[in-house]
């Protein structure tokens, strides 16, 4: 895609739903680094899991390791069928990082892992902390002391904010939160009320980004999240991979290269879907094959690699606004860090509809009684393209992003939008 008006860019330019797969794409994603990194990750939380463990209880079944469980939703895919007229071939999973721990959305891997890893990092410099050691004695002073006078910072739509707030709080840093205007009511109230700063400037995620970015660099004591720069974050994400490996073996889901399993993944800087789509292709190769979701008017990764010019190109530039009820996907720019480890590795990219965003809701409501949020639903949009474009598949798996923390009233809003 060039600025030249293609048909791709006149549907993404008058907010259409589009289907792009990447001509790109690698016959083998597989690299060591990629490997060390998911596995690096995996052991620093498996280290961590005895503290978390005991400050989140509802971590104690699953041994302190946050992780969500993954489902099969035939009545969803039936009555997705019926409402677009077309079959809707193989078995429908649902991983169900709405209802993962801690923080109720995927940011509950990578943000998490960021700030374990930045901790484990202090308090091994300040010698309170080495890693043959029960990481439990954290809680305690001397190390609690010491965090407690350290400080975090992260830029966020909403989420991120959620699950650094949550975790930081829970080791005792004094957290900042540059939050976007798309920001929930209730996600600020709830920072708020864990002793969290919330700074809100009224502008979108990548000003929020850039205003937290700037004032943590002044600041020799504050550690920024960057959620448009962190390998931290990428790879924390990428542990998810390992888990669903598990997960998929025990429910004796199969597949291979020519009858793949499709991954859908709501995206909005990149992050998560990209840490998650490295990880599989590390276990799966394109056996799995990955897709990302986003809305029209914020297809920002969409734009990085149709185009294939990254971060240089924004929503602005093709007249999009960014306005969206998803407000996890509600980024204008993708990250860099992102497109260049994507770009021969995604399969594809899709874009969605915020109205077709609450049909999705509601049907997984009636049909599985299972009640996620807008931005959670963008996968489903995946299955209506791989059957109507008759991609070979051996499986559909929705990646369900979040919603476990949405209050009851905000839901029913929700249902009856
Ligand atoms: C953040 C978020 C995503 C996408 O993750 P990115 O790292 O921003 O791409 C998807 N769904 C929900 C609910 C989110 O909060």
């Amino acid at each position: 895609m060039n600025t030249a008006d293609t048909e791709l860019t006149r549907m993404i330019r008058d907010a259409v739903p589009v289907y792009w797969s990447n001509p790109a794409l690698t016959a083998d994603p597989r690299n060591a680094e990629a490997v060390h990194a998911m596995e690096d990750a995996e052991e620093r939380l498996r280290r961590f899991a005895p503290w978390i463990a005991a400050r989140f209880p509802e971590t104690q079944a699953g041994g302190g390791i946050i992780e969500s469980p993954l489902t099969e939703i035939p009545a969803m895919g039936a009555a997705l069928s019926a409402q677009w007229g077309i079959p809707v071939t193989g078995r429908v999973l649902l991983k169900r990082d709405d209802s993962l721990p801690v923080s109720g959305s995927v940011k509950a891997r990578g943000g998490i892992y960021a700030v374990l890893k930045h901790t484990e990092e202090l308090l091994s410099e300040a010698e309170l902390l080495r890693r043959n050691e029960d990481y439990s004695k954290i809680a305690e002073d001397p190390a609690r002391g010491f965090l407690a006078g350290k400080k975090l910072a992260v830029g966020s739509t909403g989420n991120l904010g959620l699950s650094i707030g949550i975790i930081g709080a829970a080791l005792g840093y004094r957290t900042s939160v540059y939050i976007s205007r798309e920001a929930r009511q209730w996600k600020k109230d709830l920072l708020r009320a864990k002793g969290v700063r919330v700074v809100e400037s009224g502008e979108d995620y990548e000003a929020a980004v850039a205003q937290g970015r700037a004032d943590s660099e002044a600041d020799p004591d504050s550690f920024f999240i960057d959620d448009e720069r962190s390998e931290d974050l990428f790879n924390g994400y990428s542990t998810a991979a390992l888990r669903l490996k598990a997960q998929l073996t025990a429910a004796n889901v199969s597949f291979d290269n020519e009858h793949p399993l499709c991954v859908y993944l709501p995206c909005g800087v990149g992050g998560g879907p990209g840490g998650i789509t490295l990880g599989l292709k590390q276990i799966y190769g394109n056996a799995v094959r990955c897709y990302f979701v986003e809305p029209v008017q914020a297809p920002c990764m969409l734009l990085a690699m149709a185009s294939g010019k990254g971060s240089a190109i924004c929503c602005a530039d093709l007249g999009l606004n960014g306005v969206t009820a998803a407000d996890g996907l509600a980024v204008t720019r993708a990250s860099e860090l992102v497109f260049q480890r994507m770009k021969h590795v995604l399969d594809g990219c899709l874009s969605v509809k915020d109205e077709e965003l609450f049909a999705y809701l509601r049907l997984l409501n009636s049909s599985e009684g299972i009640r996620i949020e807008p931005s959670a639903c963008a996968g489903f949009r995946g299955i209506r393209e791989i059957e109507t474009h008759a991609v070979p598949h051996a499986a559909h798996l929705v990646w369900s992003t979040g919603g476990g923390m949405v209050p009851p009233s905000e839901m029913n809003a929700y249902l009856q939008a």
